[in-house]
């Protein structure tokens, strides 16, 4: 990449950054495990589905495998019963087991400390080459657990990423992850990554984006082409007419508008101009994404 180029996206992402701060704050790492290896079980546990999901399962897991070496003891049929809430049991109980068995066989017991000496390239050449590791999981498992520069690109932070323009319309979970991490400020993967995922689950949603409620429309190209194509309706503020009846006709800053010409315009109902000209349902895609925590691991 071009050195200009490059200065630019870290600029782009520092103000993105300061602009979500600005909305939601700066959020504090998340609570969950903070050892690397369960760290590595819960993040396993968390692919395709929901927070709550994964949390009852790992829940019913530590309760029926209360040690790391109890755990990686477990018959699978027995690990895949404890873990059923979370989904995709089979192939979740192989990667963990699998995980496991070679940490052990490797490292003489259940300890990815070592990693901590390790630059972070490394690092996550050596997660990823591990079953059922993606680029996303060795990133939550490296900035959580280790406090490493990394960043993790999950469906959200993809999908407003792309709509900002910072990574290409065809990019991968993976090759966004690797191109912004180099960009994003000091000390800033872990609240940038938390609050891009609260837009994208609030805000920036993939089918009804809130964009005139965004705080990064003012640096987002898809959201001012999404405001210029549907501007908000202007609510009625007349005497004697319901507020939740929008004004056909009306032009702010335009002649002949309802509102400035006491009433003329036809007052009109119907069910689209409640909205704002796209419907708010939410695809199964959508409704799928882990919610609640604003915390990936
Ligand atoms: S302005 Fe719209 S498209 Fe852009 S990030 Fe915000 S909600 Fe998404």
């Amino acid at each position: 990449m071009m050195a200009g180029a490059v200065r630019g996206l870290s600029a782009r992402l520092r103000e993105v950054s300061g602009l979500l701060a600005g909305r939601f704050g700066r959020p504090e790492p998340c609570v969950h495990e903070t050892d690397p290896v369960r760290n590595l079980v819960l993040t396993i546990l968390s692919q395709n589905t929901t927070d709550a999901n994964r949390d009852r399962a790992y829940e019913r897991l530590a309760k029926r495998f209360p040690t790391l070496p109890a755990l990686a003891a477990a018959r699978p049929s027995e690990l895949e019963e404890a873990i059923r809430v979370g989904g995709l049991a089979k192939a979740k109980a192989k990667s963990i087991l699998g995980a496991l068995a070679r940490i052990r066989e490797e490292r003489g017991g259940y300890s990815l400390d070592f990693l901590r000496e390790m630059p972070l390239p490394g690092a996550r050449e050596y997660l990823t080459s591990f079953p059922g590791v993606g680029v996303k999981t060795a990133n939550i498992l490296l900035l959580f657990s280790f406090g490493m520069p990394a960043f993790p690109v999950d469906t959200h932070v993809l999908r407003v990423t792309k709509r900002l323009g910072l990574v290409p319309g065809t990019s991968t979970l993976a090759k966004a992850a690797l191109s912004l991490e180099p960009h994003v400020g000091t000390g800033d993967h872990g609240p940038l990554h938390l609050n891009l995922i609260r837009l994208g689950r609030e805000v920036c949603r993939p089918r009804n984006p809130l964009c005139a409620e965004c705080p990064l429309l003012p640096v987002c190209p898809e959201g001012k082409r999404r405001t210029k194509a549907h501007p908000a309706p202007v609510r009625n503020t007349l005497p004697g007419v319901p507020r939740n009846v929008r004004l056909e006709g009306h032009a702010t800053g335009g002649s002949g508008g309802a509102a400035a010409g006491g009433g003329r315009s036809e007052v009109k109902r119907s069910r689209a101009s409640l909205s704002h000209g796209e419907p708010r349902t939410e695809s199964p895609s959508e409704a799928a994404q882990p919610k609640g925590k604003g915390c990936n691991t």
